[in-house]
């Protein structure tokens, strides 16, 4: 071979390579502890209490996807939410530390009720918060997952597909008989539906919303086809039933643990990572209203909702298609909104109740938490920017959504999304309150009232139509 044709040779070799390379789809996937100290306030319910065990830890689990030119993160916390400044710092880690654009990496909370907080000792809207101690460690252990990682990225295949459960989940909010809604700790009521009624409540009438019973889950596998990560999104706000005041991570964690082993995935070399996202949950929970209630030990019902969720993914897992290849794509945006503002009448009330109650008043926990989210709300700005996410792994489509958003929103916006099938992730990227649509909020209920609900009533509709376009933008390749 002459010279000449020996170099040209080698230069198409070597670009051919280069294009090799480039093109190669990988996955790296990894887990970080986040368990807090003892006596911290476990915050599920109105009134927070001290941890006094750990019973199954909790985690950040945390996957990475390339596909040669588009680098994505999805980094999932065992909490019952995140503030935006955990998020902001930890993708901000991240970008300094490995390149990785903060715009291309999701992070949220389960939301289980059995954590401590990470959202801070502070008002929503404050302007420059600081961190406490635990918000830092979050933050720091997520960007570590990440990274970890990143550095376990390594040639994979790419499968998705979905499945159904619908016995577990209930819509929670429910059309009472007439007159018999009660009193609001806001002090009245035009509400027409109430949030969990109690069991076998006389004056049920039926629920106010649909479920969502899809269960949507990608899976990456090494290309020999052993598991390497799954990433499932199911619309269940917890199960709880935890004993006491144990840390737990819910159903979440005991799915991941399940799936690992339908999978056949137990003590891997480089571990299988498996994460649950919650989807659109805010008005879903898993306890039927319309029966009486089980009795079952702690821990018992969230181990059958996780066993029955894991083997639903497990039996469409068998039937995926795996692809060599697919095209990421990874939006970042922020979306201004009105913030409520208490009515006069709200006020007055707020103000006459917290200045009635003295030491040896009986206490009112709830009247309390929104006698003084109602003052906050008197001072807030008028406007406040919202961090919105938008995906696209192969033809699955993801949004993030920082509010606990309610299931039919989650059913419009898969109805609508350019890719199939698409899911949403909520709390992700902060926590600010619930997101019912605006039907819902002319209904009433707990989770419209001003502190549960912290944004203008027509939110859900703009955040919608912002995520369609940004996911629609991802499907041109803009
Ligand atoms: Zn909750």
């Amino acid at each position: 071979m002459r010279r000449i044709e020996m170099i040209v040779l080698g230069i198409t070799l070597v670009s051919a390579l280069g294009v090799c390379a480039a093109d190669t789809f990988r996955a790296g996937a990894s887990k970080g502890n986040i368990t807090p100290e003892l006596g911290g306030k476990i915050v599920g319910g109105f009134k927070p209490f001290p941890a006094t065990h750990v019973h199954d830890d909790l985690w950040v689990r945390a996957l990475v996807l390339d596909d040669g030119k588009t680098r994505v993160a999805f980094a999932v916390c065992d909490l019952i939410g995140i503030s935006q400044d955990v998020s902001d710092m930890a993708r901000r880690l991240v970008q300094e530390e490995t390149g990785l654009s903060a715009g291309n990496m999701l992070v949220s909370a389960v939301h289980t009720h059995s954590a401590t907080s990470a959202r801070g000792n502070r008002e929503l809207f404050a302007v420059n918060p600081e961190m406490d101690a635990y918000q830092i460690f979050v933050a720091r252990r997520i960007a570590d997952a990440v990274r970890c990682a990143i550095n376990n990225l390594a040639p994979a295949r790419i499968g998705w597909g979905t499945a159904s459960e619908p016995r577990h989940v209930f819509n929670r909010r429910w059309f009472m008989k007439p007159g018999t809604v009660p009193m609001t700790p806001l002090g009245g009521t035009n509400d027409v539906v109430q949030f969990n009624p109690g069991y076998l409540n006389p004056n049920l009438v039926k629920p106010a919303g649909p479920t969502d019973p899809e269960i949507c889950f990608f899976a990456v596998q090494t290309p020999e086809g052993k598991p390497v990560a799954l990433f499932a999104n199911y619309s269940l706000h917890y199960v709880g039933g935890v004993r006491g005041a144990d840390i737990s991570a819910d159903y979440y964690g005991m799915f991941n643990d399940r799936i690992q082993q339908l999978l056949g995935a137990d003590r891997q070399d480089t571990p299988f990572i498996s994460i649950l996202s919650n989807g659109t949950s805010g008005d879903i929970n898993n306890i039927d209203f319309s029966k009486s209630p089980q009795k079952l030990p702690p821990y018992a019902k969230m181990r059958i909702v996780a066993d029955d969720v894991a083997e639903k993914v497990h039996a469409a897992y068998r039937e995926l298609a795996w692809r060599d290849h697919v095209t990421l794509g990874a939006a970042f945006g922020e979306i201004e909104l009105q913030l409520r503002r208490p009515t006069p009448e709200q006020l007055e009330y707020a103000k006459a109740f917290l200045a009635e109650q003295t030491e040896s008043s009986k206490p009112k926990p709830m009247q309390m938490v929104y006698a003084k989210r109602i003052m906050e709300h008197n001072r807030v700005p008028a406007t406040w920017k919202f961090p919105l996410q938008a995906f696209r792994i192969g033809d699955v489509g993801i949004a993030s959504i920082p509010f606990e958003v309610f299931s039919e929103i989650g059913l419009e916006f898969k109805r609508r999304a350019p890719f199939k099938p698409s899911f949403t992730v909520e709390l992700a990227n902060g926590c600010y309150g619930y997101l019912p649509p605006p039907r819902q909020h002319a209904l009433g209920g707990y989770e419209t009232w001003l502190g549960s609900n912290r944004v203008e009533t027509e939110a859900s509709t703009k955040i919608v139509d912002r995520l369609l376009d940004m996911l629609t933008r991802l499907q041109k390749g803009e």
